[in-house]
Formats: C-alpha cells, sequence, structure tokens
C-alpha cells in the first residue's frame, strides 16, 4: 500500500487526508493519507523515511525546514524557500511548493491584472509574490514591520511597511496575514483599507472557511471576491499530481478532489 501524510503542528484540523483519500479510493488505488504532527521540525525528513511515504504535504510551521531538508528542491520552491510538498523518487526526497500555483490557479478567473499589492511578509506572500512575479504582474508587499521585507527587497519588489507606505491604485489586494484569522481584526488600518477598495477591482484572502473583515469590507465595496478555498483545493491537485509523477491529469485530480472538498 501507497502511503501518503500531512506534516505540521497543528494538523488535526486539515482536511487534506480527505481530499487526498477520496482521489485515491475513486481511482480505485491502494494507497492511504493520513495525519501526523511533527513537533520537531529537525526530524521531517527522517519520519517521511521512517514511515516509508511515497508522498507528504508539509504545512504551518515546518514548510523551511522541509525546504531545507529535502535532497532536492524543484521548481519555485527554490525561489520561494519553502517547500508543503515531499514526494519520494527513489531513495531520494524531492521538495516542490505548490501553494503559489494553486494561488495562481485560484485568481485565473479575475483575468487580466495590472498589478497587485500583498498584504503580509511570511511564507505564503513569498509563495503568491514569486507566482505573480512569473506572471508579470507588477507586486507590491506591505507588511506591519520591516524585518520579513528583505526577501522580497532581494527580490526586486517594492516593499513598504504600515509607515512607509504612499496609496496608489491596485487592481487585485490579497490578504496574507493571520489577521481575521481567530480575532476580528483587519490586516492593517481599516481606513486605509478602504481607500485601497475604491480603487481595485479584486480582493483574495488567504483565510478559508470563514468571512473575514477584510473580505466582508471588500464586498462592502462591491469587488470582486475570493477566500483561500481554491487555492486550497488547487494546492492539493498539484500535490497529488506530483504524488503520481503526472500520471494523473490535473483536470481529472481536480473533478474527483473539489466534491470532497464541498463536504
Ligand atoms: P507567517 O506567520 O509566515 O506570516 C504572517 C504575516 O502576517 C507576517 O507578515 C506578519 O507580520 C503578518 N501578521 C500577522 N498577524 C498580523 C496582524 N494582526 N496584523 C497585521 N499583520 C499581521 O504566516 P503564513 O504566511 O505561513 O500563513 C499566513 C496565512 O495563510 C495563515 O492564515 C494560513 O492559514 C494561510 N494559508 C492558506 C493557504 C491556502 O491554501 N489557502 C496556504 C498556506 C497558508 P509581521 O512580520 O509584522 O509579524
Amino acid at each position: 500500500m501507497l502511503l501518503f501524510s500531512i506534516f505540521g503542528d497543528p494538523v488535526t484540523h486539515s482536511i487534506s487526508p480527505r481530499l487526498h483519500n477520496t482521489v485515491l479510493n475513486t481511482l480505485n488505488l491502494n494507497g492511504c493519507y493520513v495525519r501526523k504532527t511533527i513537533k520537531e521540525p529537525e526530524k521531517l525528513l527522517s519520519t517521511f523515511r521512517a514511515m516509508n511515504l511515497q508522498g507528504a504535504n508539509v504545512t504551518v510551521p515546518h514548510k523551511e525546514a522541509a525546504y531545507a531538508q529535502c535532497d532536492e528542491v524543484r521548481g519555485l520552491a527554490k525561489e520561494i524557500g519553502a517547500v508543503n510538498t515531499l514526494v519520494s523518487e527513489g531513495a531520494r526526497v524531492i521538495g516542490y511548493n505548490t501553494d503559489a500555483e494553486g494561488f495562481y490557479e485560484a485568481i485565473k478567473s479575475f483575468g487580466y491584472l495590472r498589478n497587485a499589492l500583498i498584504l503580509g511578509a511570511g511564507g505564503t506572500a513569498k509563495a503568491i509574490a514569486m507566482i505573480l512575479k512569473i506572471h508579470q504582474i507588477e507586486t507590491t508587499i506591505l507588511n506591519r514591520s520591516a524585518s520579513r521585507l528583505a526577501f522580497f527587497e532581494a527580490k526586486g519588489f517594492t516593499c513598504n511597511t504600515w509607515e512607509t507606505f504612499t496609496c496608489k491604485a491596485y487592481d487585485l489586494i490579497i490578504n496574507t496575514t493571520s489577521a481575521g484569522l481567530k480575532e476580528e481584526a483587519y490586516p492593517c488600518d481599516k481606513a486605509l483599507l478602504e481607500t485601497l477598495f475604491q480603487d481595485a477591482k479584486y480582493a483574495f484572502d488567504v483565510i478559508y472557511n470563514k468571512p473575514t473583515p477584510f473580505l466582508e469590507l471588500a464586498r462592502s465595496h462591491q469587488l470582486t471576491c475570493k477566500d483561500g478555498k481554491e487555492m486550497l483545493l488547487y494546492q492539493g491537485v498539484l500535490a497529488f499530481n506530483l504524488f503520481f509523477s503526472k500520471h494523473y491529469d490535473v483536470k481529472t485530480i481536480e473533478s474527483l478532489m473539489r466534491p470532497a472538498f464541498d463536504l
């Protein structure tokens, strides 16, 4: 039997096992996808090998540790510095990042975008900024504090803290901060958000299954809005595709995984 897992801390809330097991079962594959809480990030790869996994997904807070421990990192993960998908290839473990392309799939329906503003500068912001850059969407980063901006500055992005930011028109505003996840908070000053929304067309929040104050405010300004649900779905679809060396077509995996997502 092929075994797969999600690694993180916490992982009890993760719906990845449901998504992947549904596809495994529907395709009649002899495989199973389980949750594994990892408390010590340095043990990610040894755990992967000890469980004899075919593949794994990595979630908060271990994506950077996964990047550091893979035998080889491929694709955009090299630029992002974070890995959310591990695949066994013979004796080696290969790391990929499907969050970035998952995000891009989720915003494709928005159509042409001239520019974007990312709120936050954590791991998710890195993935999103890099995929927007690849698609030549001019991207600015706005973060509460300066320390995490160095990564983005080194990659040539325009970066600001709340103190240095001057407002201009952006087609898309993306919230990658966890503000609004646990408490009713905005990712930056509410008045600033309202000014940004006046000129914007689209708003995206990486948080899913919860109407955040950010998206509610965007909706009240008649923006076209999306939460992080489709990003999560597509990162799972792309990870499944990598687990099976791209043997299954992405559209087929998506059609099988989507109903499990909506359960
Ligand atoms: P990080 O911890 O790496 O980064 C958090 C960022 O948010 C930092 O820039 C931090 O600013 C900022 N921040 C945190 N709290 C606040 C606040 N109250 N006000 C303003 N800024 C704040 O987080 P990740 O990038 O790993 O994850 C962010 C979110 O993305 C999580 O909610 C996660 O669930 C979600 N996510 C969704 C995915 C999906 O598929 N939909 C995939 C991956 C993640 P500072 O530097 O000043 O501390």
